[in-house]
């Protein structure tokens, strides 16, 4: 039964002859509860959720009349429950959430229950795009030997997949070779408005993507968010977040001819990162919004984490309901959609003054210039013209500055009118003059070449990454973005040999500013019909006039969904495109989060050889030093038009403005300008390209239209065969001894360190994505089960195995132990149970007490020689303990890792939360107190009680520390248990387990 508090389940007029329910947000208005309609959109949408799932516990009034009553500058220490409406996953961080589901489905078998009680509770829809790489490129068949080679690879993954698509209703999997989530997601499974029993509320959700912002510009509310969060969604729970300050950006004018939506959210980056967003919503508004198309607005939203906002929403009108229309969404719920927001007084853009914003930015349109951004982090941009002197800039600056340090005699000078200046320094016709030292050398493998391993692709190091979360350093756009493209797809694919032909014979000359790689990539772009036609058109011209590619590139076209690839068939443009080498390659991330797969093997070797500082240019979102490509250094994120028209000048030192692409066969420059395409001319294509029935047709019946899907074999049933000998996917042990009752809170006693971190342990250093050293625990473990040193894969890759997980949980090589001091790695001094508890009997000396000093060995196995004692551990940390992006394995590690509390000087928001979710007790010190001012180095041992006398949110409890020497100490810490939801968190021991009770009991 719905609730109708403050009256406001009303009616609204849904269609013809059509009447349905909705929580009225002018109704609340109407009863004094706040001053709804100046809301901003996107907050009025989180009122709405906070509204209809108010339950008096998770969601109570107060939250309610808190946002309601939203104040656009005021202190922000309110967390908001949003309960979303579906959730969005992609093939890496989908597996686990499977993982958890199947083990909560075993579980319920075991009890002797249904199995089938346990179903998603809140649609999730999951798209395989993270996995395909860039092997082959160039030729026309690189989609399908791409595809079978990704097959190949991730069998193992996919079999679980095809399982999970049987087995739940609400959990729907995209298979391979369909698109991207975020363009999957806009093109058709967002819906506008969703009804449910018989009440519409706007379509929220959450996804473990950060990009997941492209639906924003569907005026879609929706994130990225971390697994647990996820996982917390998926269940029906709330996802907490921080009131949010939102910032209004006012767009008047219009583009110039010329400047494409690329150029758009290169400006928009540029300008929001400046203004200092990171955590805010931003909400575009004004004439010039409104008239914006969607595929625009979504390139803008997309781009969100770039620019560090939690979102960058657009809000629902006419443009919207035109776009849903033109993408086969059926005219009845475009209807529908129209009059819900209709309804909510919530139909179409705002113009100024009609919304509070706690700040407001200009944004002239007509002041945006063609730009690309780089080269190694989004938000710098460069006008075009610019490029090749910023290059010239970076080449001499120190590294610390974020130049390339390069010498004097490496650099020749930019000024055209220098006689050294070389012109044309690639050999395109023209003779060299001097300066940019080129290095020869012949390309194609020989024959015994061709079995040999290869590797490419992005170099997922984790050094780079900002420790703050929300700070920026020169190397980096944030933390949460660089996390999340190391931790989702840490280690490039190993190729096992080539086919003859794909690295063409030729003689070529390599030189610093080389463009090696040009990637039409990234649900950025391809999702935007102007840019993917205008890259066709200028191809089709380029074509026309003689131009080619030289052979030292390597370009690819990805879209992010078969959608591009007929409209681009039928206007008659991929045959150009194919001409200039822009084949399609697959649909999926590709070269955008790093899998840009190999270069010429003798590219790399001049490359590496000589340091060349090589370029690649990716109509891309992220640009991080060697993410897209390890041997390359200089990355630049442009439209696909430029991509295509950088693929032609072969190289990043040129002006565009002054300077030809190259020479037609009769010896002409053609410039840029010669072949750019007009914006009638892009939209002519448009008009005459994109249909509603391609749509609905290429989004039916996946499997039907994808045969190696469809080929992969994979179990059955309600229950998941779990296989003890793979190495990818574990049961988790996460409902080992599962009882109905849930546990009591009782004081920790006896407890020993297992770690004692310093400031800004982030969540990679908690639980690292990259590689897995042979030498460590999970690297033991998995050479014990077989698997050769080669085919360790990464951590992020084999986040389905817990046992692989907690064996890597605090191993990251950088993070410090102080307990060990000088040391880096995940070490620990083992100390034994405490005495005077008798320790158990064990061979080899195993619970025996060890003397002052301890003995050091892996925090894994120390770990495990605590738990096999029973002693309970905690971990101290100082301040910002998580930081960086949400990873589910760092709070699921602590857990199976057998710490019960943190003890922290404060923490990352999310980080907090999820250790809660794991049933794990994060605890704060109060001000002026730390691990430093207690002097603790590990020798201790600790009771943390206070928790038998009833747990409340934030609650003081007292940290008793009996040191070595036989003296103790009573310190008040904080519980950070913060409401009362947490509470029953932890006293079911998690998340997990707390909705399992209440699936079976409400069963
Ligand atoms: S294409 Fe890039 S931005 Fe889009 S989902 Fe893939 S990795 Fe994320």
């Amino acid at each position: 039964m719905p609730h109708n508090l403050f009256n406001s389940l009303q009616s609204f007029v849904a269609g013809p002859n059509r009447t349905a329910k909705f929580y009225s947000l002018a109704q609340l208005e109407k009863s004094g509860i706040g001053p709804v309609s100046r809301l901003p959109v996107s907050i009025r949408i989180v009122l709405e959720s906070v509204l209809r799932n108010c339950d008096g516990k998770s969601i109570t009034e107060d939250d309610v009349r808190r946002m309601a009553n939203w104040k656009p500058n005021a202190e922000r220490t309110d967390e908001i429950p949003f309960v979303v409406a579906r959730i969005l996953l992609q093939d890496f961080t989908g597996v686990p959430l499977l993982v958890d589901l199947a083990a909560m489905r075993t579980a319920v078998a075991k009890l002797g229950k249904d199995p089938k009680m346990i179903e998603p509770l809140v649609p999730v829809d999951l798209v395989v795009d993270h996995s395909v790489q860039v092997d082959v490129a160039g030729i026309p068949d690189a989609l399908r030997l791409n595809l079978a080679t990704e097959f190949q690879r991730n069998r193992a993954r996919y079999q679980f997949l095809k399982w999970g698509m049987q087995a739940f209703e609400s959990f729907k999997v995209v298979p391979p070779g369909i698109g991207i989530c975020h363009q999957v997601n806009l093109e058709y499974l967002a819906k506008g408005v969703i009804e449910r029993d018989g009440i519409f509320f706007p379509d929220t959700l959450v996804g473990t993507d950060s990009h997941t912002t492209m639906i924003n510009g569907l005026g879609i509310v929706g994130w990225g968010v971390g697994g647990i969060e996820a996982e917390a969604g998926m269940l029906g729970q709330p996802i907490y977040f921080l009131t949010p300050d939102v910032v209004g950006v006012h767009i008047t004018g219009s583009l110039r001819e010329g400047v494409t939506a690329t150029d758009l959210v290169l400006h928009c980056t540029e300008m929001l990162r400046k203004a200092k967003v990171v955590g805010k919503f931003v909400e575009y508004f004004g004439d010039g919004a409104a008239t914006l198309a969607v595929p625009d607005r979504a390139t803008i939203a997309n781009m969100a984490p770039e620019y560090g906002a939690t979102m960058g929403f657009f809000p629902v009108d006419d443009e919207t309901c035109q776009y849903l229309l033109g993408t086969g969404r059926a005219p009845e719920h475009v209807a529908a959609v129209r009059s819900y927001f209709t309804a909510q007084g919530m139909f179409g853009i705002p113009r100024k003054g009609q919304c509070q914003y706690s700040t407001v930015i200009e944004l002239n349109l007509a002041n945006v210039q063609p730009s690309v951004a780089g080269p190694k982090r989004p938000q710098d941009r460069i006008d075009l013209p610019m490029l090749g002197s910023k290059f010239v800039e970076l080449m001499g600056k120190p590294v610390a500055e974020g130049g390339y340090g390069k010498s004097a005699d490496e650099i020749p000078h930019i000024c055209p009118k220098d006689p050294s200046y070389d012109k044309d320094p690639g050999g395109y016709g023209k003779p060299a003059v001097a300066a940019w030292k080129r290095y020869p050398t012949r390309l194609g493998i020989h024959r015994d070449e061709l079995l040999r391993t290869y590797t490419g692709g992005g170099e997922q190091a984790t050094e780079t990454i900002a420790a703050n979360g929300a700070a920026a350093t020169q190397k980096s756009a944030g933390a949460s973005t660089e996390t999340e493209m190391a931790g989702e797809h840490p280690t490039p694919d190993r190729v096992e040999g080539v086919l003859d032909g794909v690295f063409p014979r030729a003689t070529v000359d390599l030189g610093h500013g080389d463009v090696l790689i040009a990637a039409i990539t990234s649900c950025t772009n391809t999702s935007n019909p102007s840019v993917m036609l205008a890259a066709g058109l200028l191809a089709k011209k380029a074509v026309e006039r003689g131009l080619r590619v030289r052979p030292t590139v390597k370009t690819s076209l990805a879209p992010g969904s078969r959608v591009v690839t007929d409209y681009l068939d039928k206007t008659g443009l991929q045959p150009y495109l194919d001409k200039l080498g822009f084949n399609l390659v697959g649909y999926g991330c590709t070269t955008c989060i790093g899998n840009s797969g190999p270069l010429e093997p003798h590219i790399e070797e001049v490359v590496t050889k000589h340091d060349l500082i090589a370029a690649s240019v990716l109509s891309g979102n992220r640009n991080f030093e060697a993410r897209v490509h390890q041997n390359i250094k200089a990355n630049f994120l442009m439209s696909p038009p430029l991509v295509v028209a950088f693929a032609l000048a072969g190289r990043v030192t040129i002006n565009l403005d002054t300077e030809p692409l190259g020479t037609d066969p009769a010896g002409q420059d053609v410039f840029l300008r010669d072949i750019w395409p007009r914006m009638d001319e892009v939209r002519d294509v448009m008009r005459r390209a994109l249909r509603p029935e391609t749509y609905r047709k290429l989004y039916s019946n996946f499997a039907e239209q994808n045969p190696m899907w469809n080929a992969v074999p994979s179990s059955v049933g309600n229950v998941y065969e779990w296989d003890r000998q793979s190495t990818y996917i574990q049961e988790p042990p996460f409902f080992d001894n599962f009882s109905l009752q849930p546990g009591t809170a009782a004081d920790i006693r006896g407890a020993r360190a297992l770690g004692i971190f310093g400031d800004s342990v982030t969540t990679d250093h908690i639980s690292p994505a990259g590689s897995i050293k042979p030498t460590s625990p999970a690297g033991q473990f998995l050479q014990s089960k077989g698997v050769t040193v080669a085919d360790f894969n990464s951590y992020g890759a084999r986040r389905g195995n817990d046992r692989v997980m907690t064996r890597g949980t605090f191993a990251n090589v950088r993070i410090k132990n102080l307990m060990v001091p000088g040391s880096e790695g995940g070490v620990t001094k083992y100390f034994g149970p405490p005495s005077p508890q008798p320790s158990p009997p064990a061979a080899g000396g195993e619970g025996r007490v060890r003397g002052p000093e301890g003995e050091q060995m892996s925090i894994y196995d120390a770990a495990m020689k605590y738990q096999s004692a029973g002693t309970p551990l905690v971990v101290i940390a100082g301040q910002e303990y998580g930081t960086g992006s949400s990873r589910d394995w760092a709070a699921k590690g602590t857990q199976l890792l057998g710490v019960r509390a943190v003890i922290a000087e404060s923490y990352e928001r999310i980080h907090r939360s999820n250790l809660v979710g794991m049933g794990v007790l994060p605890c704060q010190f109060l001000e002026g107190t730390s691990a430093k001012s207690l002097s603790l180095d590990g020798t201790e041992t600790f009771d943390l009680l206070g928790l038998e006398a009833g747990l409340k949110p934030r609650q003081e409890l007292t940290l008793v520390i009996h040191r070595a020497d036989g003296q103790t100490e009573n310190v008040p810490v904080r519980s950070r248990i913060d409401t009362p939801i947490e509470v029953d968190y932890y006293l079911h021991g998690g998340i997990l387990p707390y909705v399992l009770r209440q699936l079976i009991t409400q069963a």
